[in-house]
């Protein structure tokens, strides 16, 4: 994954060398040299902290629990990325999602850079206590790196605002009498979280589809006649999605996909119906459509899961088969939302794919070969950078609210958020349609271009 992230940086570095437009006075060699300079920028991050949390167990061990912070760049604003409590995170995965931070924040002109932090546990083999003390050593153990305007984290994957909460106290504690509202976002609103931040990036995964289908499709019949655009074959799958009914389904029903799955099934635009979600389980089916607000409440009261029994899904009354985990990716189905992890569509599994629109609510869901694959039939893919920017771009929200001390209403937010993600898909989608090109490679050439130009004006490539 991490090469497949640098490889597409690169290509955009090769195309944007080729645009005569881009910095037209850097020729010849200094041109060259100053693309040299750029891959090696983007392709490295500039800091790997990494340590070893000592921490007293309830059985009185001590553990030693391997913990990153991985700073890629902060060429446009402080570093930000959320920290991942997982068992499987490694240097590697760090890396590239600290990349992938700092191309979304580009492509949103969120005026960050890129981080990315993870823990090495299961969360769920940690007690409240010991899951306290992991959140306040990581804060103590990189206390000299982190700070409003150094580097912000947030939650990911096996954190929420709990654990946010936690450590913006034990950063407060740590420097008494410095501001700390900016230093973690995603906290809970009565620590000075911001209302709305923990839908923002279901919302903002589903509105990209819904922008893309409905918004931006009916003000674009001009190209439906265009001779030079109507063979484009995103074009074909984007109008032959429009206007009609659609079946969903949604990998991973956590934060990210249970939101996105509320607004689908809540839409009064789009004529959605929900036939499929999944878990770390397995997938739930039905062909008529499932009640995804009763599914939402009863994922809310039983720690997260899915029923995982007929038994539990007659007892709570929701009408659904079950079908195995990996079922979910191969269902006859208009949209595939992707919201559980890294590399589930792959080689292997990408001829099996039905869905003719993919949605990455997760980062990095889809592999270069199958993103490949997919492409060449023309499945459009709505990549992570942009789909699943909402939580970042409120997260921002939050670190400003958190300056100013004044508070916006969950209406403003989601206000603020939509316009933003509005803008950047009004940026992209002219050109996407357009032109040959995944929506992929015209997200990454507009945030390698944005911080290109950055770094050049800042005096960095030489
Ligand atoms: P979460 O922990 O709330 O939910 C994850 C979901 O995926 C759960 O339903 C879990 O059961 C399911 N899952 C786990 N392993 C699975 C597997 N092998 N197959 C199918 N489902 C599986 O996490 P989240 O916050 O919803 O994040 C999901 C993804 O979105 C992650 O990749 C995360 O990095 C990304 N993301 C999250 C945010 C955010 O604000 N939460 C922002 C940007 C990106």
């Amino acid at each position: 994954m991490a090469n497949e992230t640098g490889l597409i940086v690169q290509q955009s570095l090769d195309a944007l060398l080729q645009d005569t437009e881009f910095l037209p006075h850097l020729k010849g060699l200094d041109r060259e040299q100053a693309f040299r300079s750029l891959g090696a920028i983007l392709s490295t991050p500039n800091h790997v902290h990494k340590s070893y949390l000592r921490i007293v167990m309830d059985s009185g061990n001590v553990e030693r629990v391997p913990a990153f912070r991985i700073q890629h760049n902060d060429t446009l604003g402080p570093y930000k990325g959320g920290i991942r409590f997982h068992e499987s995170v490694n240097e590697d995965e760090v890396t590239n999602l600290a990349t992938l931070m700092t191309l979304k924040n580009a492509l949103h002109e969120v005026p960050f850079g890129g981080a990315k932090g993870g823990i090495i546990i299961n969360p769920r083999d940690y007690s409240v206590r010991e899951l306290y003390m992991i959140c306040k050593k990581y804060v103590q153990y990189f206390s000299d790196v982190l700070g409003p305007d150094k580097d912000i984290p947030a939650p990911d994957m096996g954190s929420g605002e709990r654990e946010m909460d936690w450590m913006m106290s034990e950063f407060k504690n740590i420097h008494p009498g410095e501001p700390y509202r900016g230093s973690f976002t995603g906290k809970s609103v009565v620590s000075g979280g911001s209302l709305g931040r923990r839908e923002a990036t279901g919302k903002g995964v589903y509105f990209t589809l819904r922008h893309l289908l409905h918004d931006f499709m009916k003000n674009q019949s001009r190209w439906f006649s265009d001779k030079k655009t109507q063979d484009n074959p995103f074009l074909k799958t984007a109008m032959a999605h429009t206007d009609r009914p659609l079946k969903l389904a949604v990998q991973g029903f956590g934060n990210v996909g249970s939101v996105a799955a509320l607004e689908a099934y809540q839409c009064k635009v789009l004529q959605n119906k929900i036939v499929a979600v999944s878990d770390r389980n397995h997938t739930l089916y039905n062909e008529d459509g499932l009640d995804i607000p009763a599914l939402v409440d009863y994922t809310a009261e039983h720690g997260g899961d899915l029923p995982l029994s007929t038994e539990q899904l007659d007892a709570a009354g929701i009408k659904a088969t079950l079908k195995d985990r990996e079922a979910v990716l191969t269902l006859d189905v208009d949209v595939l939302i992707l919201a559980a992890l890294e590399d589930q569509i792959h080689a292997s599994n990408a001829g099996e794919v039905r869905a003719r629109i993919i949605v990455e609510g997760a980062n990095a869901p889809v592999t270069g070969d199958a993103d490949r694959i997919l492409g060449d039939r023309g499945v459009i893919i709505i990549p992570d950078i942009l789909a699943n920017a909402g939580g970042v771009i409120v997260s921002y929200f939050e670190w400003l609210q958190g300056r100013e001390t004044q508070f916006y209403t969950e209406e403003e937010v989601f206000k603020l958020l939509m316009g933003k993600m509005e803008q950047t898909m009004e940026s992209l989608l002219p050109a996407f349609f357009g032109g040959r090109h995944s929506l992929r490679s015209h997200c990454y050439n507009h945030a390698v271009l944005k911080l290109s130009a950055a770094l050049y004006r800042q005096g960095k490539l030489y």
